[in-house]
């Protein structure tokens, strides 16, 4: 874990209110002697790279620093398309800080969430002992769930590691401090979206987003300058102009679910346009030209779109 670490810079200088909200984040690499046989695939392995944050704030600060990470959460879960659940896990039975102080982050919690009408449920009991948190629960596309983000309210360690900032009355305070995880393992989190997408994933995540195929050996020049022009664009394109049949190359491109191919026949190369085959339309083409193609990939990238 990188708290400590994120500690440790925090601790470095003298902080004063007017310094506050601090936030730091960073994707670590954290290492685990899992036995090999738990190991499994991407969800589980030995190293992995965490994303983690920690925001040192004043206890005023809390419910705006709350806002701004559920509106991060809903940014990025909403782009990956997972529909999700919020659980509000409160105080277990063996927990430090006091009743009151749990109440309280508790209290403040659920007000956030029901300022801005996000439904939740509670988790009675489910919070770590150190402090209530907000857990999100991602629904994939076989309904699933999946661990997601978590938010968590800390009242212990800048207790024990005696974190402090100066106040507007000149004496010294004791920051909050806020965790935050968004993908959790970066492994595990491209292993759960492979299986969410079954591997057909939207045109942005695609490794490769199109595949441009001439018909016949004549035609790779033509082809070359359709993969030149969609690369300047900054389309993830390739060219297979192997000696392979149509099929084979068009079959191979349909089990790797390539979003797009692009088929360049004699009369395609002609007109300047392509014979486009969307992933899932089967054996359906569509002629279009190389500029209008080309608009239509660039918007479907600048959206993000989930579905083409
Ligand atoms: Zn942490």
């Amino acid at each position: 874990m990188n708290c400590p670490g994120h500690i440790c810079i925090y601790q470095s200088h003298p902080r004063s209110y007017r310094d506050l909200p601090i936030r730091y984040a960073e994707f670590g690499a954290v290492y685990r002697y899992e036995r090999s046989g738990v190991l499994h695939g991407m969800m589980r392995v030995r190293g992995f790279t965490q994303d983690d944050a920690h925001i040192f704030c004043t206890p005023e600060q809390i419910p705006s620093e709350i806002e701004r990470l559920l509106d991060l959460c809903d940014e990025m879960l909403k782009t990956f398309g997972y529909p999700y659940t919020i659980e509000l896990a409160t105080r277990p039975d063996k927990a430090l800080g006091s009743a009151e102080q749990w109440k309280e982050g508790e209290k403040t919690l659920a007000d956030v969430l029901n300022k801005r009408g996000q439904a939740f449920t509670y988790d009675a009991g489910g919070g770590a002992f150190y402090g209530p948190k907000l857990d999100f629960k991602l629904i994939d596309a076989i309904g699933r769930k999946w661990q997601g983000p978590t938010v968590q309210l800390d009242f212990n360690l800048p207790e024990r590691f005696g974190l402090e900032y100066t106040g507007a009355d000149n004496t010294p305070h004791r920051p909050i401090m806020l965790h935050r995880v968004l993908v959790g393992s970066m492994e595990r989190f491209v292993g759960g979206l492979i299986e969410h997408f079954a591997g057909a994933f939207p045109l942005w995540l695609a490794p490769e987003q199109v595949r441009v195929i001439p018909i016949a050996d004549e035609l790779k020049t033509f082809a070359q300058s359709v993969v030149e022009r969609l690369k300047a664009r900054g389309v993830r394109v390739h060219l297979d102009d192997r000696s392979d049949t149509l099929n084979y190359r068009i079959r191979e491109g349909e089990m790797l679910k390539i979003p797009y191919m692009a088929v360049v026949g004699k009369r395609e190369a002609e007109a300047d346009s392509i014979a486009l085959r969307v992933r899932g339309a089967g054996k359906k083409q569509e002629i279009i030209t190389v500029a209008d193609f080309a608009a239509r990939l660039e918007d479907e990238l600048a959206t993000r779109a989930l579905k083409q």
